[in-house]
C-alpha cells in the first residue's frame, strides 16, 4: 500500500466523503505576516521565499487594502508564482499574509492552499496556519453534523467554521474561542481588515517570531525569514500566547491556563533552516553539538566524515571537528530537485535519491567513510547513499544519524509516515545495519540530543521538549487517534489498512 492511500483510507474511516479524500492531514508549512506596510504582499512574498524549506509545493498570499481582501493560491514555488513587482499589484494592501506548504503523501488540491479566507458576520478574515490539530477529524465531524459545509479538507477551515460560529462580540474573541477549542501544534497568522494577528499553540511546539521591519511588525516562523526581508528579531511569540497586531502597536494576550512550554525537537534535527535562532537556540549550534555527540557516543577508526547534504552538513562539522577527522564533502547535491520526501510514492522517491545526491570518487575511493544525515525514517535515502557510497570505492562505510533512532508517528505538524513504515521501529540495530548495508550504524541517543540542546538533562515527568518520536511520550491526549481505536472496535472486518497505526 502506498503512502497516499494510507493517508485517504486513514480520512475514509473518520467518513469525509470520496472527494475529500486526499490530503487530510496539513503537515510542515511555513506562515508570514505583515501589518502597516504600503508593500505588505511584497514583503510577504520575500518572507515565504525564505520559507521554502518549509513546504514546496503551494504558496498563496491574502492582503487587505482597506476596502477590499485580495487572496491568490497557487501550486508551485514561491519564486515561480509571487516574483517581480507584479505581486504588489496583484494583491494591493497595507496588511498580508501568506503561507507556504509542504507535499504531504497523497495527491492536493488547490482548494485546500492557504491562506484560507471567509466573510463572517464580524468581517473578512484570512488565516494561515502550520502544524496539525490532533482533534481536526472530531470537530470536523462535529460541524458537519450541526450543518457546516467545508470546501477543502484544511484544518484551518475548522478555525475559520469556529470564528464563524462563535457568539462573542468581536473578531478577537471569537479568534480566541476558536482556539480553546483545537488541540495539537498550531502556529497561525490571521489577518481582518484592522489587524493581524498570531497565536502559538499553549505548548509552543510550532515556532513563530516576531520581528521589526522599520517599525512595521512581522510574523514568521523562522528568523532566517525576518533575516530575508531586513526586519530586526523582536522576540519569539510565547507558548499560549496571541498576539494583535494593529495601527496601535502589539497586545499581548494570554488566553489559556499557564503550561510548560514542550517545543518540537524535530526543528532542530531536521525542519528548520541552520541559520535560524528557533525558541533562543541557535540551530546550526545545537546541530554541530548534535554531531559532536554522537562522535562521542559512536565514534569509529576512519578517515574521513562526508556529510548527506544538505540536512547531515551541520552535524557532520560537529562530528569532525569532536574527532579530529578531516571534513570532506563526498557526496554532492543537485539543488535543482526538491526534498526526497516531496515524492508521493515510493518507486519516485527512491529514484529521486539517486538524482539528488551524486559520490565525489576523489574523496571516497579507497577510504574508510564515516557517513552522517539528520536522521533515518525509512531508511529510503540511507540504503541508496551507503550503496553509492560504497561504489565510488570506499572501503567501508560507517552510518550515523544525528538523532535518535524515530520509534513513533508524529501528530503536530512533521510529515512522517505510519509507525509500520519507520524503520527503527520495525527492525533491530543489527538488522538495520544489514538492510542498509553499511559496516557499522550508530543513532544519537535521546539524552545526547537533551545534551546538544543544552537545556538539562531530560526531565521523565515532563520534558523540556517534545520527543514523543524517540520515546512515545506524546505532549498532549490524541482526539483522532482514539476516534480512530474506536471505529476499528466498532468494525473490526475493515480496519487496520483503514486506520493509523500508533
Ligand atoms: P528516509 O529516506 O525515509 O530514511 O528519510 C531520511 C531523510 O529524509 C533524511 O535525509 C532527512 O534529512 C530527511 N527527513 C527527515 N525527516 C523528514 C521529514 N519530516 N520530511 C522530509 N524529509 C525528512
Amino acid at each position: 500500500m502506498t503512502l497516499a492511500s494510507s493517508h485517504s483510507e486513514r480520512v475514509e474511516a473518520h467518513g469525509l466523503s470520496g472527494s475529500d479524500r486526499d490530503d487530510a492531514l496539513r503537515l510542515e508549512c511555513g506562515v508570514f505576516g505583515v501589518w502597516g506596510h504600503p508593500q505588505a504582499a511584497g514583503v510577504v512574498a520575500l518572507g515565504l521565499h525564505m520559507l521554502q524549506h518549509r513546504g514546496q509545493e503551494a504558496c498563496g498570499i491574502a492582503a487587505y487594502d482597506g476596502t477590499k481582501f485580495h487572496t491568490e493560491r497557487h501550486m508551485g514555488h514561491v519564486g515561480e508564482v509571487f516574483s517581480g513587482p507584479d505581486v504588489v499589484r496583484r494583491l494591493p494592501g497595507f496588511g498580508a499574509i501568506g503561507h507556504t506548504r509542504y507535499s504531504t503523501s497523497g495527491g492536493s488540491f488547490l482548494r485546500n492552499i492557504q491562506p484560507m479566507f471567509a466573510d463572517l458576520e464580524t468581517g473578512g478574515i484570512a488565516i494561515g496556519h502550520n502544524g496539525n490539530l490532533t482533534n481536526f477529524l472530531y470537530l470536523r465531524r462535529r460541524l458537519v453534523a450541526e450543518g457546516a459545509i467545508f470546501q477543502s479538507t484544511s484544518d484551518s477551515e475548522v478555525i475559520l467554521h469556529l470564528i464563524a460560529r462563535s457568539r462573542k462580540p468581536n473578531a478577537v474573541d471569537r479568534f480566541v474561542d476558536a482556539l480553546a477549542q483545537i488541540e495539537g501544534g498550531y502556529a497561525l497568522v490571521a489577518l481582518t481588515n484592522d489587524m493581524l494577528i498570531g497565536a502559538r499553540d499553549p505548548l509552543g511546539i510550532r515556532p513563530l517570531v516576531i520581528g521589526d521591519l522599520d517599525g512595521r511588525l512581522v510574523l514568521a516562523s523562522e528568523t532566517c525569514a525576518l533575516e530575508g526581508v531586513g526586519a530586526r528579531f523582536v522576540r519569539d511569540v510565547e507558548h499560549g500566547e496571541v498576539v494583535v497586531i494593529s495601527d496601535k502597536g502589539l497586545t499581548s494576550l494570554r488566553p489559556f491556563p499557564a503550561a510548560k512550554a514542550r517545543p518540537c525537537l524535530f526543528e532542530y534535527v531536521y525542519f528548520a533552516r541552520p541559520d535560524s535562532v528557533v525558541n533562543g537556540r541557535s540551530v546550526y549550534g545545537v546541530r554541530k553539538r548534535m554531531g559532536a555527540r554522537l562522535a562521542a557516543e559512536t565514534g569509529v577508526d576512519a578517515d574521513v566524515v562526508v556529510p548527506v547534504p544538505d540536512s547531515g552538513v551541520p552535524a557532520a562539522i560537529g562530528f569532525a571537528q569532536a574527532s579530529g577527522l578531516p571534513y570532506e564533502l563526498g557526496i554532492i547535491r543537485s539543488h535543482y530537485m526538491g526534498r526526497t520526501f516531496i515524492q508521493p510514492t515510493q518507486g519516485v522517491r527512491e529514484l529521486g535519491v539517486r538524482m539528488k545526491h551524486s559520490p565525489n570518487r576523489e574523496v571516497l575511493e579507497g577510504k574508510r567513510v564515516i557517513l552522517i544525515d539528520d536522521s533515518i525514517v525509512r531508511g529510503t535515502t540511507s540504503v541508496k547513499i551507503v550503496r553509492m557510497v560504497r561504489e565510488a570505492g570506499a572501503k567501508e562505510v560507517h552510518l550515523r544519524s544525528a538523532s535518535p533512532p524515530i520509534l513513533w508517528p508524529d501528530f503536530y505538524g512533521i510529515d512522517m509516515p505510519d509507525r509500520q513504515h519507520l524503520l527503527a521501529a520495525n527492525k533491530s540495530l543489527e538488522e538495520m545495519r544489514r538492510m542498509l548495508e553499511c559496516d557499522t550504524l550508530g543513532f544519537l541517543s535521546v539524552d545526547g540530543l537533551y545534551e546538544a540542546m543544552e537545556a538539562g538533562p531530560r526531565d521523565p515527568d515532563c520534558p523540556q521538549f517534545t520527543d514523543h518520536y524517540f520515546t512515545g511520550d506524546y505532549p498532549t491526549r490524541l482526539v483522532d487517534q482514539d476516534l480512530a481505536a474506536n471505529a476499528e472496535a466498532d468494525q473490526p472486518d475493515r480496519q487496520l489498512s483503514l486506520l493509523v497505526s500508533a
